[in-house]
């Protein structure tokens, strides 16, 4: 069925997305801070506004991208907040990665008006963003899910309800804390093979086919030259940048901290990612912590 869309932050994420709904033949109202981003997605067939409230009334549906919490926040809460001016009709869904406190802040003040809001962040980066291949977490009650759901996947390939507001941030940020302990145990435990005389490639192998084995080994080998195909086989570029997955691993600290939950591995990750922060490193693909490690 083909929908009305505002779509709001048409950066390295949601310019691709947006453009995916165009091709699906939606017609997208599209906004952004940046004047050459909303050109660019025009020329791609999406119609240009010239102010936030403008692109989010008369929509079926209202997406948004943006970088952090306080963006999210700022644009829909507050005095100037499209609060004041989205229609009981609209659905929201936020895009972005941002603190489920955050969310579900939004989601209440949006549901005190009669306003449905969804969080949705994604997984599947830009690459994924391009291609309409997204994996996209989703937190909101039911009914709202299943009319998020067709215009989810004209973006992406999976989509998964997992709870009410705010848990599409909550799962989103333990894969990702998860997936950091993976990139940061494999890159030790190859340097390690490494500094005792093995072959990376030989040693990647054994642990792939022993009980090792994760998606960092499997597909994303952080050792350069063991895959062609990995970033860290392209100097650790492009990819999932380092400055993201502290980003996340931050939001993940937080929600430890208000649930109470002991996170070990989780604080060491994201010391480990500070640490390649601060050695410029921020915009390496995040399998570069393999650099922690190497002696070369
Ligand atoms: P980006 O910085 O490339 O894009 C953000 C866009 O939002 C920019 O174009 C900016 O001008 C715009 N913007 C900011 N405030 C605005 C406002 N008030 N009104 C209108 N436009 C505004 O960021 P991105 O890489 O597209 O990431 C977006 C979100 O997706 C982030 O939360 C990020 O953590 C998450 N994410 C990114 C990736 C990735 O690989 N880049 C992967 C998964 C999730």
């Amino acid at each position: 069925m083909s929908l009305t869309i505002g779509f709001i932050g048409l950066g390295n994420m949601g310019g691709p997305m947006a453009a995916n709904l165009v091709k699906a033949g939606h017609t997208v109202n599209v906004f952004d801070l940046n004047q050459s981003v909303v050109n660019q997605l025009v020329e791609q067939g999406a119609v240009a506004t010239t102010e936030a409230k403008h692109c989010a009334t008369g929509v079926d549906i209202l997406i948004s991208m943006l970088p952090a919490s306080k963006h999210v926040k700022s644009l829909y809460l507050g005095d100037a907040g499209l609060i004041h001016a989205l229609s009981t009709s609209t659905l929201v869904i936020d895009c972005s990665t941002i603190d489920a406190a955050s969310a579900r802040d939004v989601g209440a003040e949006l549901a005190a008006k009669g306003i449905a809001f969804v969080d949705a962040p994604v997984s599947g980066g830009v690459a994924g963003a391009t291609a309409g291949t997204l994996t996209f977490i989703v937190g909101g009650a039911q009914i709202d899910f299943d009319k998020a759901q067709p215009v989810l996947a004209d973006m992406g390939k999976n989509i998964f309800h997992a709870g009410d507001v705010g848990a599409g941030q909550v799962a989103k940020i333990c894969n990702n804390m998860l997936l950091s302990i993976l990139m940061a145990g494999t890159s030790e435990a190859l340097q390690m093979g490494i500094n005792n005389g093995l072959d990376a490639k030989v040693l990647s192998e054994i642990m792939t086919a022993s009980s090792g084995r994760n998606w960092t080994l499997e597909l994303y080998n952080p050792c350069p030259g063991v895959m062609a195909t990995a970033p860290a086989s392209n100097d650790y570029k492009p990819g999932f940048m380092v400055d993201l997955m502290a980003k996340d691993l931050g939001l993940a600290m937080e929600a430890a901290e208000q649930s109470n939950s002991s996170t070990p591995m989780g604080s060491m990750a994201k010391n480990l990612y500070t640490m390649l922060q601060e050695q410029g490193a921020g915009s390496d693909d995040f399998s570069a912590v393999f650099k922690l490690f190497s002696k070369e």
